[in-house]
């Protein structure tokens, strides 16, 4: 186990493990008052008497909760549970469903983070063998008490319901846990899926998402045209011979916003890689993206870059193409590439198309 783990482990889970069996410990306090009160109502106030230890050792139970290890609170509840089912059935037999406080037992193993599979399982069995044990047991003994109908239809009563409420307090904690621990994972995911397709420096998606959405575009909209244009900055290399390498991050940086505001709407842009940007123009055909290439380049010419009170300029070239349904996105990178080449080769500062 990682250090991570261990971390995650130690600190994180008894909190709301604590947290399931304190609340099933208020639950059995209530029952024992509860049981109390009906001892004293069916006037058998020895057995009154004989509860309280087990309503002092489950208060004591509660009170030290979260100064005990939680391995040790699941052994006590075990054996409170355990005990008392064992004592109720001794006193009042099987019917009057004493019985029911096992399953929040069966709850409570299962739902054990720290246990392997093995020790649930076994854990379970022992609780089925124990039960079959209790059942025997009272097929061939007599029971101390012998409820009347009203008395076992009032002990049922209170049996299955107080059993029910710790069960679903054990649930209700746990179940809300795990949503938590789900949305705070999936937000978590959603962070790293959003940093892996991003620029750092720019904060424009990076070629890995834009190759994805392109994939995804057509794979969505294969009648649909589209286009796309890659564009590199001209004599970059001086720049950052000239002004620093921070001058030219700055560069890419305000034109990265700039190529934001202008495809705002219209289409995606990213950071191919290096000083090259790639647009991506979903519904846009070659004189459409051509026009608004050259709209952003003029922009890009006129952008006024500062940095350390000096302004600058930078210009940039481009190469527009279409899709012509059938060519792949590599294909489609390619051509957009030489017709940029072209435009390196002629004069830069221009969109070929
Ligand atoms: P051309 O007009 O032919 O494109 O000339 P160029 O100088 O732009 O081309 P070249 O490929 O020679 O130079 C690209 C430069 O881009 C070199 C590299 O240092 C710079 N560059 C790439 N990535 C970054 C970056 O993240 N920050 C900075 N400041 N510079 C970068
Ligand atoms: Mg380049
Ligand atoms: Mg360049």
């Amino acid at each position: 186990m990682n250090k991570e783990n261990q971390k995650y482990d130690e600190n994180a889970t008894p909190v709301y493990y604590t947290l399931a069996m304190q609340r099933s410990y208020r639950v059995m306090i209530v029952y024992f008052l509860v049981f109390m009160i009906c001892m004293l109502i069916f006037r058998m106030s020895k057995t009154c008497l004989m509860v309280l230890p087990w309503l002092i050792v489950t208060c004591l139970a509660d009170y030290h909760i979260k100064r005990i290890q939680i391995r040790w609170n699941l052994l006590f509840f075990c054996v409170i549970c355990i005990g008392w089912i064992s004592y109720f059935i001794y006193l009042f037999g099987w019917d009057c469903g004493g019985i029911n406080f096992i399953m929040p037992l069966v709850i409570i193993s299962v739902f054990s983070l720290y246990d392997s599979l093995f020790n649930k399982i076994a854990f379970i069995v022992f609780l089925f063998l124990l039960r079959m044990g209790l059942f025997l047991y009272w097929q061939t003994h007599q029971s101390v008490y012998n409820p009347t109908e009203t008395q076992m239809m009032i002990l049922q009563t209170v049996n299955t319901s107080l059993s029910f409420i710790v069960m679903a307090m054990i649930c209700i904690t746990f179940s809300a846990n795990l949503q938590k621990a789900e949305k705070h994972l999936m937000l978590y995911n959603m962070e790293l899926r959003q940093q892996a397709g991003t620029d750092p420096l720019t904060t424009l998606y990076n070629r890995r998402r834009m190759e994805e959405i392109v994939k995804n575009h057509i794979a969505a909209n294969p009648s649909e045209i589209f286009s796309v244009a890659m564009g590199d900055i001209d004599l970059f290399k001086s720049v950052n011979d000239t002004y620093g390498h921070n001058c030219g991050d700055q560069v890419l940086k305000d034109l990265s916003a700039l190529f934001k505001e202008k495809t705002l709407g219209l289409g995606h842009v990213c950071r191919w890689g290096g000083e090259e940007f790639f647009f991506f123009f979903p519904n846009m055909n070659l004189d459409a993206a051509s026009a608004l290439m050259n709209e952003i380049n003029l922009a890009v010419s006129k952008c006024p870059i500062v940095y350390q009170n000096e302004t600058h300029y930078v210009t940039m070239t481009f190469g527009v193409e279409e899709y012509d349904y059938h060519s792949d996105l590599t294909q489609l990178v390619k051509q957009a590439d030489d017709k940029l080449y072209y435009g390196k080769t002629h004069g830069r500062n221009t969109v070929i198309f």
